[in-house]
């Protein structure tokens, strides 16, 4: 993959057959119709299940589980490099055309065909898992799913505000146009810290920032 590409708008013909190509094309919103309801559905079964305490807990569980899943998913599936052909042409359809043409408004969120059958196969994982907990705690994980394609959306195509929102603008914006070797994390950054992939201008930043302090006092 390129570290310096082009900003192309353009969008590029994906598929020969025309009712792939026409679902490999998504409106951003598209992911919240279907998921919202599948997430509020599991959250009240989950909960009558379980109890409000214990519900919530395993709901926050399960958004920081989504967090670990977007890190591990975009640094070692999205950014793997096959050698064979078939390989190349997967990576390229799940992320390369993502980093080719990343202000291709109708490319950028998970298609259904592909979110669908994803989140079918992590619900029955979480109930062979996770016992009782898992309705709640996959209500959190599709909420982390939600919130991660939507600030992805956001971070190409919206001015984003605040302080936290510019932040993540940069931060993604970074590993598409400067190293996409770094800043795996999209929706935070709490795992690069972790597995130590945080860019550059972030870490000198910080080491910066507590080098000031500590020559204030
Ligand atoms: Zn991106
Ligand atoms: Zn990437």
């Amino acid at each position: 993959m390129a570290k310096f590409i082009s900003n192309r708008n353009e969008t590029i013909r994906l598929f020969k057959n025309p009712f792939l190509e026409y679902f490999s094309h998504i409106h951003p919103a598209t992911p919240l119709l279907v998921f919202i309801p599948v997430m509020i559905l599991t959250s009240y079964f989950g909960i009558k299940e379980t109890g409000l305490f214990t519900g919530i807990v395993c709901f926050v569980s399960g958004i920081l589980l989504w967090t670990l899943m977007e890190y591990v998913i975009h640094r070692w599936a999205f950014h793997y490099h096959p050698k064979s052909e078939t390989g190349k042409r997967i990576h390229f359809l799940v992320h390369g055309i993502h980093h080719d043409y990343p202000r291709d408004a109708t490319r950028l969120v998970m298609p259904l065909l592909v979110s669908i059958p994803l989140a079918t196969l992590f619900f029955f994982l979480f109930k062979l898992t996770f016992g009782i907990y898992y309705l709640n705690i996959f209500s959190g994980f599709v909420l982390g799913y939600m919130a991660y394609d939507s600030i992805h959306y956001a971070t190409h195509h919206f001015k984003m505000e605040g302080k936290f929102g510019k932040f993540l603008k940069n931060y993604h914006l970074k590993h598409h146009y400067s190293d996409d070797s770094t800043a795996y994390g999209v929706s935070n950054p709490l795992w690069d810290y972790i597995f130590g992939t945080v860019p550059k201008h972030v870490q000198e930043r910080k080491d910066s920032k507590a080098a000031a302090v500590a020559g204030k006092s």
